[in-house]
């Protein structure tokens, strides 16, 4: 048995949550008509020019300076060459050895290890347009495809990876942290089914003391799942290769989700000579310091600062804490709850299981939920002061999630409330022990299992609304004398 470790880098794209394209005005909605959203520029008509998105460039420093990255103040967009019936320039304008971006790392967490990973580089490029296959739309027959030109030019940043991850389970927390920071700092909004994160990974195995292997580039893996199970599936496949005695050879691969697998695309020797060379209509870009340093200073706080944050200041456990920053919204929602009802342990046990759970039930997101931070705040209140029980706290809370209705009125409403006035349990046990004055006299006796049904009477006496560990205590007092 040979020991063999995996290096895996990701090459990840990210759609810029800008209103329009990378250098024309065409809107960047989705899901418009077909080539409904295109003009001279991202049509490639002869004599028209671009003219670089100053938001998108604000967006891709945003993602820079979030992830630790050093931002080039001068960086060069450059034409990458090839044919592909999606790109209609016959080019696409990306940034090659002066990109945006370089040397930054972002932490993952794989169960309690916590790693660094780093940033290679973060540049500024366009989308390519979108070919579609399929024979079952009218008026195409099997062998024709469509093109869809609403995609073409919009912007995009790649985020490339040094090859710093390990494993499968690193590859998707890494991608996990790093759509995080994506959807925290409004730069995406990490969509991938809608396209949004895009994701190439990268793999070679090696065994330990022996420099990195060879590595293949695995495509088209469109969920954290098909990453996950892809990198797993290229780990396997080199290592049988290995100690079959055959090698690795570079390549691109394509990942198969059906069949599971990952397959040849293109060889080292069939790969494109992009011809990179300066885009000569367009001006390098030069940012301002200053401007950098004002960009920085809108960054929001972000998903392993807050989960650090809830750790020390709230004592919550390393899984509690991420679970509760996965989005921003979730975590300003926990935060604003905890600092309400000034309990945060508990606010967190009732964000993490009860609202997720509703969320997830319902198919609500946090905003069309009808509760806010102050109700759920409220409904810690009551269970903090023993007003209800921690089984009445569940139905109220119930009743808040379907209704939005107040904790506080719904309490009143349906006449709960746990009863926590010593005077009153205090009557109500005074009654009972004249009417059952026989059987107190057998509990003085010795006959202590009477105590219970005691006990029972009380509760019944307050329409089961004393609070029993009082009612106990008040009894106690009472007999035992
Ligand atoms: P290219 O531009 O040809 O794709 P790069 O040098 O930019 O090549 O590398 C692309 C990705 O491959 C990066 O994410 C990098 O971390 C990763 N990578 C480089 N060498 C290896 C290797 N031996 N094994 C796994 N990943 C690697
Ligand atoms: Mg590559
Ligand atoms: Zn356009």
């Amino acid at each position: 048995m040979q020991v063999w470790e995996a290096t895996i880098g990701l090459e990840v794209h990210a759609r810029l949550l800008t209103k329009s394209k990378l250098f024309c005005g065409c809107s960047t909605e989705f899901g418009a008509p077909p080539n409904s959203h295109v003009c001279p520029v991202c049509l490639a008509y002869p004599g028209s020019l671009p003219v670089l998105n100053g938001k998108a460039v604000e967006l891709a420093v945003r993602m820079a300076l979030a992830t630790e990255c050093r931002v080039q103040l001068h960086s060069v967009f450059a034409r990458k060459n090839y044919f592909y019936p999606d790109l209609p320039k016959g080019y696409q304008i990306s940034q090659y050895d002066r990109p945006l971006a370089l040397g930054g790392s972002i932490e993952i967490l794989v169960g309690d290890r916590c790693n660094s990973v780093r940033i290679h580089r973060i540049h500024i490029e366009e989308d390519a347009g979108k070919l579609i296959h399929d024979a079952s739309l009218p008026g195409i027959s099997g062998t024709n495809s469509l093109v869809d030109l609403n995609r073409a030019g919009a912007p995009l940043i790649e985020i490339v990876s040094e090859p710093d991850i390990r494993t499968a389970d690193e590859a998707v927390a890494y991608l996990t942290r790093l759509r995080q920071i994506l959807m925290y700092t409004g730069v995406s909004d990490g969509n991938m089914e809608e396209g949004s994160l895009r994701c190439d990974a990268n793999v070679s195995v090696h065994q330990p003391d022996a420099p990195l292997g060879t590595r293949t580039e695995v495509k088209n893996l469109n969920s954290f799942r098909f990453v996950g199970r892809a990198i797993e599936y290229e780990i396997d496949r080199q290592i049988a290769e290995l100690e079959r005695g055959g090698r690795i050879v570079q390549e691109t691969r394509l990942y198969d989700p059906a069949a599971g697998e990952t397959r040849p695309m293109r060889s080292k020797e069939e790969a494109h000579d992009y011809r990179y060379f300066p885009e000569p209509d367009l001006l390098p870009l030069r940012l301002e310091e200053v401007e950098v340093e004002s960009i920085g200073q809108t960054l929001p706080p972000l998903p392993a600062a807050r989960s650090e944050r809830y750790q020390k200041e709230f004592g919550l456990s390393v899984q509690d804490a991420e679970a509760l920053v996965t989005t921003r919204e979730l975590a300003d929602f926990f935060e604003e709850t905890a600092v309400r009802s000034g309990n945060p342990r508990l606010a967190a046990n009732w964000v993490r299981n009860e609202v997720l759970r509703v969320l997830h039930d319902t198919r609500l997101s946090l905003e069309q939920w009808p509760v806010d931070a102050g109700g759920l705040a409220s409904l810690i209140a009551l269970i903090q002061s023993e007003s209800i029980s921690g089984k009445q706290a569940k139905e109220v809370f119930e009743e808040m999630s379907a209704t939005g209705e107040p904790p506080g009125a719904i309490v009143e409403r349906r006449g709960m409330g746990q009863l926590n006035d010593p005077d009153v349990v205090r009557d109500a046990a005074r009654r009972v022990i004249e009417r059952h004055a026989a059987q107190v006299e057998q509990y003085r006796r010795g006959k202590t299992g009477i105590f219970g049904f005691l006990v029972g009477q009380v509760m019944k006496e307050t329409g089961g609304k004393a609070r029993p560990e009082l009612a106990n205590s008040i009894l106690h007092e009472m007999v035992d004398g």
